[in-house]
């Protein structure tokens, strides 16, 4: 080869390899960016806690709180959306992903209950300034329960035979009130429960929720519950 052929060689050879050098990095944080950043459609966030940790004690203890929503619910909220990511699922919110759910992986259905189910249970909650319902929502109780007691009776019957792990409802279905459980992270908007519906106040019954303050006694951490549900907010939810 001539020095001058042996210059050309050596300069396309290098022109190649730093082609060689920046692509790979480029492919690298393109793969990077469609696999761990990236989804096409919604991802579940989670909402700001709307109080303190210690803002419901006694009823749920601030320690319970503070795992339940800084560990339990953030690893929900992680593990759907990396599902999402890693099995393309592509919905353009909650309510579509899960009409959908029944076409999704174990995986997904029950990260993305766990990560809206909790949202939906911090909001149902707030310290103890709105004891009972009023108006339209009242009304409703009283039509569909006879008194606001009877409705405390059976929606703690649902809480209480939930057997294992779960929720209880109270759902709208066409506009009529419905008390329902669901067992693990299931709610009333996926396709194929039992009872679907628009939901309206939750309760959550997995140990996990009550057991360090309560131990077994599922029964007094339901009826403690009552002293910090949200009226005004399923008043909110049932005037949609
Ligand atoms: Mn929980």
């Amino acid at each position: 080869m001539e020095n001058k052929s042996r210059r050309k060689f050596i300069q396309n050879s290098l022109t190649a390899a730093a082609a060689i050098t920046i692509g790979a990095p480029l492919l690298k944080s393109q793969s990077l960016f469609a696999s761990e950043n990236m989804a096409d459609g919604f991802q579940f966030t989670q909402v700001k806690l709307p109080y303190s940790y210690a803002a419901l004690e006694p009823s749920i203890d601030s320690l319970t709180m503070e795992i339940h929503y800084s560990k339990h619910h953030t690893a929900y909220i992680k593990s759907v959306n990396d599902t999402i990511v890693a099995e393309k699922i592509s919905f353009n919110n909650e309510k579509d992903f899960f009409a959908n759910v029944s076409k999704l992986s174990a995986k997904a259905r029950n990260n993305g209950g766990g990560a809206y189910n909790h949202n939906f249970f911090w909001e149902s909650m707030a310290p103890g300034v709105n004891k009972a319902p009023k108006g339209k929502l009242n009304r409703s109780i009283e039509a569909s329960f006879g008194s606001l007691d009877k409705f405390k009776e059976a929606f703690t019957s649902a809480a209480t035979t939930r057997f294992g792990s779960g929720w209880a409802w109270l759902i709208a279905v066409d506009g009529k009130l419905k008390i329902t459980s669901t067992p693990n992270q299931d709610n009333p908007l996926m396709d194929d429960v039992a009872d679907k519906g628009t939901p309206l106040l939750a309760l959550d019954v997995w140990e996990h929720a009550y057991y360090l303050k309560y131990q077994n006694k599922r029964g007094d951490y339901i009826t403690n519950f009552w002293n910090v549900v949200n009226w005004n907010k399923v008043a909110e939810r049932f005037s949609k």
